[in-house]
Order: structure tokens, then sequence, then C-alpha cells
């Protein structure tokens, strides 16, 4: 994000925001309510556009119209609805929309061994060993759900991962996993956006940590610079 405004009829949501995030690392960005994070998150995910600044990817300045743009361009965001459907199996939300990517097309009979199969197995390189492939999302704990949205997005592409509050529903232990799951994919060099307001868990994972206030960054600390009870 370069110098990146968004104002709503005459609210500043973002008052200039400069933001980049590399392959491989993870960058927090902590605010509280107001800060303007769901902003960032849907400027950055082509949810809205921007007032003015430019949204650049490897090196190209991007216009995203519709987060389809975004996807396009290696930007996936996981929200916290984290967009699946209970009753349906984990491999159902795992493909869900991807049927073309997959040459099986809409009208094409769903290839449920293959979704299987492929679920089961990206499911557990992220540690997490379904019962069955069929199993549906809704038995999940919401840190698994997480984790399936999260290993959904890199199956996909992603190489800019946006996640919004992911460990904020949580307990102590599903945030645990949550945050293994976020350092698995930034080792396969995916960029993590964190956004989150708990230092604690930013400092977990964190690679770089920047405070968004009333539409503005306060700065950001490299790993090292600050302590959580800073
Ligand atoms: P956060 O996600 O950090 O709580 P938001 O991005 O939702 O912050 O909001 C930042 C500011 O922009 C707030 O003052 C909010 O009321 C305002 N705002 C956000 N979305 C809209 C909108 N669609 N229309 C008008 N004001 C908005
Ligand atoms: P969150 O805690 O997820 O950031 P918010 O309460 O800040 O949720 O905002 C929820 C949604 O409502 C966001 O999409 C935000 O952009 C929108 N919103 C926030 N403030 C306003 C506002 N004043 N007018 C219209 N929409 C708003």
């Amino acid at each position: 994000m370069r110098s990146i405004e968004k104002n709503y009829g005459n609210i500043v949501a973002l008052a200039g925001v400069s933001f980049d995030v590399r392959p491989g690392e993870c960058h927090c960005l902590l605010g509280d309510n107001g800060a303007g994070k769901s902003t960032f998150i849907k400027t950055m995910s082509g949810v809205v556009q921007p007032t003015r600044g430019q949204i650049v990817v490897e090196g190209r300045p991007m216009s995203f119209q519709s987060p389809r743009d975004a996807m396009n361009a290696g930007i996936a965001t996981v929200y916290q609805d984290l967009a699946m459907i209970p009753l349906m199996s984990v491999a159902r939300n795992f493909f869900m929309g991807r049927e073309p990517t997959t040459g099986w097309g809409p009208f094409k009979r769903f290839d449920v061994e293959r979704a299987n199969s492929v679920t089961m197995a990206e499911m557990k390189k992220m540690g997490i060993n379904l019962r069955e492939a069929d199993q549906a999302v809704g038995t999940l704990s919401g840190g698994e759900r997480q984790t399936v949205a999260i290993a959904r997005a890199v199956h996909f592409g992603a190489k800019v991962l946006i996640l919004d509050e992911p460990t904020s529903a949580l307990g102590v232990r599903q945030t645990a996993n949550v945050l293994s799951t976020i350092d698995r994919v930034r080792k396969q060099g995916v960029g993590v956006v964190f956004i989150t307001h708990n230092v604690r868990h930013a400092m977990a994972v964190g690679d770089r940590f920047t405070v968004l206030n009333r539409g503005k960054t306060l700065g950001t600390s490299q790993r090292g610079e600050i302590t959580p009870d800073q």
C-alpha cells in the first residue's frame, strides 16, 4: 500500500497508509476498534477502492475493481466468518467456487474422491487429521476452521494472505494451533498480514508490527525491538 487514503463521504477511514509485506514474512497490523482495520482489509482485497494512493504488487501498480482482481493478483483474505458452509464437508468447502480451476466445470460432476484426497492431504500438512474427508465443517473447532480457510487460500495460490482477527474468537489451545498454522504458511513463502488487536498473539508469530490508529500508522517495529509489556 502506498499512501492509501479512503474517505466515506467526509469520514476519513484511512489517512495515507503505507504498508508492505514480503514473501515469507508475517507483518502484524494492530489497532483498536475504529482504527481503520476493516477499511484497510477491504482496500487491500478489492472490496472498496481507495480515494487516493496505490496498491502495488511485485512492483506493479494495481487497480482492484473487485475481490476477484485482488485474488487474481495473489492476495487472499480470510475473513472472520470464513465464508464456509458448516453443513457441507471440508472438501466441498475447500473447493467451493474453484471448480473451474480443477477443470471439472460447473455442470460436470464434482469429483468427490479427488477433492477428498487433496483436502485430507492439505489438512494433514497443517497438522489436522480429519476423521473422514466428508466430515462437515461445522464439526470442526473454530481454530480448525481457520486452518481450513488458510490452507484453502494457500492451496489456490495466495502469495499474500490477509487474516482478519483469526484468533479473536478462540481459546488458548485453538489460538496456539492457528498461530502455528500462520508460522507454517509463512515458512512456505507466503506473506502474511495478521490483523489483530492482541499484542501477544502478534508477538508470537510476527516479524514486523505496525500500529494503526485513527486511520494512520503510528510506526513499525521489527521483531526484537518490542516486548509484550510495552
Ligand atoms: P476498524 O475495522 O478498525 O474498527 P473501520 O475501518 O471499520 O475500523 O472504520 C474506520 C472509520 O471509518 C470509522 O470511523 C468508521 O465508522 C468509518 N467507516 C467504516 N466503514 C464505513 C462506511 N462504509 N461508511 C461510513 N463510515 C465508515
Ligand atoms: P470490525 O470489528 O469487524 O472491524 P466494525 O464494527 O468496525 O467491525 O465494522 C463492521 C462493518 O461495518 C465494516 O465493514 C465497516 O466498514 C462498516 N462500518 C463501520 N462503521 C461504519 C459506519 N459509520 N457507516 C457504515 N458502515 C460502517
